[in-house]
C-alpha cells in the first residue's frame, strides 16, 4: 500500500453525516466494480446500466479505464507498478463518489487480485458497499470481438504485457456477481446488475 508522504496533516470532519448527505440527494452510494479481460463487455454493460439507472432517476457516474487514462491517470502506463497505481487511484476516487451518494460504475481490467482487494478494503473500512462484478467472458470470445484491434496487435507482438496474452488476469474468487456475456445479451446483463443493486437495498427495481 502507498504510504502517506505528507506530515502534519489532520483529517477534518464535516458538519453533516453521510446519511444526511445521501438523504439530501435521495440516493445511496455504492461502487460497482467491473473487472475482466479487454473486450469482455465491462464498458458496454456499464454504459447501458448507467442509462437504465438514469432513466430511473438514480444518481450515477461511470469511471472508465481508457477515459481516466486521458486525465487523472495520464501519467501511467501498463507496467505492473503503473497498473497498481492506476487501480489504487480509482479505488480512492470511486470511494469518494460512493461516499457522495452516487452509484459509481468502474470499468477497468483490474487484472490483479491484490489491487482489487485493496479497492474493496478501502470501501469496507469506510463502511461503503462494494459490489465486484466479474465479467467472465471466455478469452476466445473477447479475442474474436476485438473491437479495438488490441488482441491482434498483442498477438503480433506490437503490444507488450497485454492481459490474457502475455500478462496474467487473476480471476476473482469471491465476486458478488459473475456475468458471461457470451451467454447473455446486453439487456440481460444490465438486469443482473440492477438486481444485484436492488438485492443489496441500494436501488428499487423499476
Ligand atoms: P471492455 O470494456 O471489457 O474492454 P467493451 O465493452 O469495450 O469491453 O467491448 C465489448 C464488446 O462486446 C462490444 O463490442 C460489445 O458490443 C460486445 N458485446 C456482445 N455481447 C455483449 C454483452 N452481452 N454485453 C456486453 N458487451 C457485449
Amino acid at each position: 500500500m502507498t504510504q502517506v508522504k505528507a506530515t502534519n496533516i489532520h483529517y477534518h470532519e464535516g458538519n453533516i453525516t453521510r446519511d444526511e448527505r445521501w438523504k439530501a440527494l435521495g440516493t445511496k452510494g455504492v461502487t460497482m466494480w467491473f473487472t475482466g479481460l479487454s473486450a469482455c463487455g465491462k464498458s458496454t454493460i456499464a454504459c447501458a446500466l448507467e442509462q437504465a439507472l438514469c432513466n430511473q432517476g438514480v444518481a450515477c457516474y461511470r469511471l472508465d479505464g481508457d477515459n481516466i487514462r486521458f486525465g487523472l491517470n495520464k501519467n501511467l502506463g501498463f507496467t505492473a507498478e503503473d497498473r497498481e497505481e492506476n487501480i489504487r487511484r480509482i479505488g480512492e476516487v470511486s470511494k469518494l463518489f460512493a461516499d457522495a451518494g452516487i452509484v459509481t460504475l468502474t470499468s477497468f481490467i483490474s487484472p490483479y487480485t491484490k489491487d482489487r482487494d485493496n479497492a474493496r478494503k478501502l470501501h469496507d473500512e469506510a463502511k461503503l458497499p462494494f459490489i465486484e462484478v466479474f465479467v467472465d467472458t471466455p478469452i476466445e470470445v473477447c479475442e474474436k470481438r476485438d473491437p479495438k484491434g488490441l488482441y491482434k496487435k498483442a498477438r503480433a507482438g506490437e503490444i507488450k504485457g497485454f492481459t490474457g496474452i502475455d500478462d496474467p488476469y487473476e480471476a476473482p474468487k469471491h465476486a458478488e456477481l459473475t456475468i458471461d456475456t457470451s451467454k447473455h445479451d446486453l439487456d440481460a446483463c444490465v438486469k443482473m446488475c440492477l438486481k444485484a443493486l436492488a438485492d443489496s437495498g441500494l436501488i428499487q427495481m423499476a
